[in-house]
């Protein structure tokens, strides 16, 4: 469990803080308090889907496995520094409403342009 900024207690899974960002945040369970981690946007999954990407690709290109293996040591790092040392940021009701509904915006107009790349590169 991690420190929540709001009540200063040990009440927030590290999972949800893995999981948190600035587009979704996290509701403390004790005092429902809102914070996010103010490094990502989506959290941590994006930044992972982004790495593992340019793993596999370049594992592939360079037909060797030792991007893979710089990905796996690069995810080992990142999770301990999101886990132990990433401050959480604290944010009002009123502000999270806000960053959840922008963040659903982002992600409806970054599907919008994927769908649009593939359909115009066909
Ligand atoms: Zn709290």
């Amino acid at each position: 469990m991690v420190i929540c900024p709001h009540c200063h207690a040990k009440s927030i899974p590290v999972l949800a803080k893995l999981w948190s960002g600035s587009a979704d945040p996290l509701a403390c369970s004790r005092c429902g308090g809102w914070s996010f981690v103010r490094s990502m946007f989506f959290g941590f999954y994006a930044l992972l889907q982004l790495l593992l990407t340019v793993a596999a690709v370049s594992a592939f290109l360079l037909w060797h496995w030792w991007p893979l293996a710089v990905f796996l040591l690069l995810v080992a790092g990142w999770v301990a520094w999101l886990a132990l040392w990433a401050p959480l940021v604290p944010i009002s009701a009123d502000r999270a409403r806000i960053h959840r509904r922008d963040g659903r915006l982002a992600l409806v107009a970054f599907l919008f342009v994927v769908i649009a790349v593939a359909l115009l590169a066909r």
